[in-house]
């Protein structure tokens, strides 16, 4: 679902981001490389190299042997390429400490959502990454206008680009004139000029604004009132005035500038502007979830994946504090799990033996719902935990909720009492090829009832979180 696909790559890169700035290196030893897409990479790999060869008068030795298997790292990397994609490459590499004594090489590889405009190296003890941080704001597009009685500039946000796209001068006389005409005359002069303006304006912006459907809104600003004015006396074509932000925004400028100043003073309200699309998902759940049966609600874990499996699933909710990975394990005697954890570098036990289990594969969790969610066209908001709503879904639905396309039927609570006491896995009857029950409590049910149960690789079983760790 290429709508999936936005939303995804927005997600990864805002989280590689936290993960990035997290970081602290030991010593100087975390090295930051911006490429641009017009430079070669061969030129980027010589660099390297001098890199490399000064790194050997590092005087710890430690940080120089870090410093010298990240350069190496990335030069491994970099020969992947022939040349840099477009809006170029960043990446970043150096080892990290982990628990204990012990420290861990990372290297994240980063096509930037913006173009980078020059090459840079730095080798700090964080990684750098100031140009990328302005790239994290919302990418959608908004009409821009400015507007007072002397001038107007209309433009474009992309992303945290601005593009000016017109700008006016007006010949609308100051007020503080002083002719030779009466006074009356010439405020209605002024007044037909102003009102010639504000026209020339708003034709303009139907022009440049009309045939954009991906604009999701227009901010306006200016200094005074005539903002105010130019919104409400309808100058607007009526499918641009539905789309204007409120509330207007305060600016000193009309120019170019005055762009620039409507955007630093509107984030606030970009950032409502999502977050009110956020609230009505969310708002959408709790109104199925209030039903007396539950409507077309579903969440946790357990659930959601179930019906997600069976593509019963509309929407699928998630929240942005989701900070958990997907890991297959296998464990010495050949038991392999997928299950949920908090940290993939944990001891992580095999739930069928308890011997050490070691991580096989390992992904974060919503971008493993991401990639279930193609599967069945389903759609996946990404929700923040800023709003009330958003908080909630974090704290009273752990973080997964879902809205489905039809009913997926619930179990009696003796059955489900009967499935906790039950203890962790499936029995041995539910085999590949079986009909998948459209229930899961229910083959929690057969399970009880037919001992002794071990696990088996049918994916849908092992994808299934402890049964310990479930909530109905
Ligand atoms: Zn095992």
């Amino acid at each position: 679902m290429a709508e999936n696909d936005a939303d995804r790559a927005k997600y990864d890169f805002k989280k590689a981001m936290q993960e990035i700035t997290s970081y602290r290196g030991r010593g100087t030893e975390l090295i930051s490389v911006y490429i641009p897409e017009n430079k070669q990479i061969s030129e980027v790999m010589a660099y390297l190299r001098n890199e490399q060869s000064q790194a050997s008068n590092i005087k710890s030795k430690t940080t120089m042997n870090h410093v010298q298997s990240a350069i190496d790292s990335i030069a491994a990397r970099l020969k992947t390429y022939k040349a840099p994609p477009a809006n170029g490459l960043v990446i970043f590499c150096g080892e990290v400490p982990r628990a204990g004594d012990q420290t861990k090489m990372v290297q994240y590889v980063i096509n930037p959502p913006e173009a980078i405009t020059a090459f840079m190296y730095r080798c700090d003890s964080t990684f750098f990454t100031d140009p990328l941080d302005a790239m994290l704001l919302d990418k959608r597009s908004y009409g821009l206008i400015t507007i007072d009685r002397s001038e107007a500039t209309l433009g474009i946000l992309s992303g945290s680009r601005i593009q000016v796209l017109k700008h006016f001068d007006s010949l609308v006389p100051s007020k503080h004139h002083q002719g030779g005409q009466s006074s009356v005359r010439f405020e209605r002069l002024i007044e037909i000029a102003a009102h010639e303006f504000f026209k020339k304006v708003a034709d303009n912006a139907t022009e440049v604004f009309l045939n954009r459907p991906e604009l999701i809104g227009i901010l306006v600003g200016g200094p005074g009132a005539t903002k105010d004015f130019f919104v409400k006396e309808e100058y607007l074509h009526h499918e641009l005035r539905k789309k204007v932000i409120s509330p207007l925004v305060d600016t000193g400028y009309t120019d170019e500038s005055g762009l620039r100043e409507l955007v630093d003073n509107a984030k606030g309200i970009i950032v409502d502007v999502r977050l009110t699309e956020e609230k009505e998902y969310m708002q959408r759940f709790f109104r199925e979830i209030r039903k007396a049966d539950g409507g077309l609600s579903c969440y946790g874990e357990a659930m959601v994946r179930n019906a997600l499996d069976m593509g019963a699933v509309d929407m699928l909710l998630l929240s942005e504090a989701l900070d958990k990975r997907r890991v297959t394990i296998q464990c010495p005697s050949g038991h392999t799990h997928d299950l949920t954890v908090a940290d993939a570098d944990a001891r992580i036990q095999c739930p069928e033996c308890n011997a050490n289990a070691q991580v096989v594969k390992d992904e974060d969790l919503i971008d493993d719902f991401f990639m279930k969610a193609d599967e069945y066209n389903t759609k996946v908001e990404i929700i923040s935990p800023d709003s009330e709503e958003g908080d909630m879904l974090m704290r009273a639905f752990g973080g997964i909720a879902a809205i489905l396309r039809y009913k997926v039927s619930r179990c009696p609570s003796w059955m489900i009492s009967q499935f906790r006491s039950a203890g962790p896995w499936r029995p041995r009857s539910a085999r590949p090829g079986s009909t998948s029950p459209s229930c899961p409590w229910m083959s929690a049910v057969s399970r009880v009832r037919t001992p002794p149960w071990r696990c088996s690789p049918w994916p849908r079983w092992r994808s299934r979180t402890p049964w310990s760790t479930l909530r109905p």
